[in-house]
């Protein structure tokens, strides 16, 4: 489904991502550990091209991007493939909650404005938000907020969604109902790569986890044995200061 290969990025001399390859399979929940500076966010944000890699393949579904020279169709092509939930949530602030999901379906996607406007409250509904079509991003809570970037994600009808630790940004109390949503949409088969500091939804939702560390991937596995029986000693000093 998902498959990259060799990507590397620096930023100035900075190597954040010193060859990654990553395999993700249909309808599978990876989720992506590490260490703060790793380069997790970095390599999420490639597989969307909101950062160029400097080198290497991404290939989705039937589709593939060599990094080096794509052309500017191709990157279009890349970008409609998947869709970011950001840590930050990043709505406009000028539109309110339906007007946000209904943006990509009419622009992205050229969706006429009735139909996106159906298929907008549908999955504001999904999220719980069905109370608050109208309200801008003012009058929502941090994770009301983030649960309009989910349904506005889910919009798009992407092959993976990307998560970039969607809930760092929440206070404590607000957490639960946004890692309650990705629970549920994760249990409908949609195919999803998560950055995350929250060990216990990992180790409970994922089915792939992988750690890295200094812009490589030390370990992946499934949640069991990597959480519980670490074969590299940086995945375990990194586990132990988690707990
Ligand atoms: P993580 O998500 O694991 O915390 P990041 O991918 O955010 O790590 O960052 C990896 C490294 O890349 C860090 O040292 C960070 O400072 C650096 N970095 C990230 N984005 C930029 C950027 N736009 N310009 C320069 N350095 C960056």
């Amino acid at each position: 489904m998902i498959k990259l290969t060799g990507i590397t990025k620096s930023f100035d001399r900075l190597e954040v991502l010193k060859g990654i390859d990553l395999t993700v399979k249909k309808g599978e929940v990876v989720a992506i550990l590490g260490p703060s500076g790793s380069g997790k966010t970095t390599l999420l944000r490639c597989i969307n091209y909101l950062e160029k890699p400097n080198e290497g393949e991404i290939k989705i579904g039937d589709f593939s991007l060599n990094c080096k020279r794509p052309s500017k169709k191709d990157i279009h092509a890349l970008r409609q493939k998947s869709a970011m939930v950001f840590q930050q949530y990043n709505l406009f602030k000028n539109k309110n909650a339906i007007e946000n999901v209904m943006e990509g379906l009419i622009i992205a996607h050229k969706m006429p404005k009735e139909e996106a406007r159906k298929r907008s409250a549908a999955l504001l509904e999904k999220v719980g938000l069905a109370h608050k079509l109208d309200a801008y991003p003012s009058q929502l809570s941090g994770g009301q907020q983030q649960r309009v970037g989910i349904a506005r994600a889910l919009a798009l009808n992407p092959d993976v969604i990307l998560f970039d630790e969607p809930t760092s940004a929440l206070d404590p109390e607000l957490v639960g109902e946004v890692l309650g949503v990705i629970r549920q949409i994760a249990k409908e088969g949609i195919t999803m790569i998560i950055v995350t500091h929250e060990m216990s939804f990992a180790r409970e939702v994922a089915n792939h986890v992988v750690f890295m560390d200094q812009g490589v991937i030390v370990e992946e596995g499934n949640p069991s044995e990597l959480f519980n029986n670490p074969k590299e000693e940086r995945t375990r000093q990194f586990l132990k200061r988690i707990k």
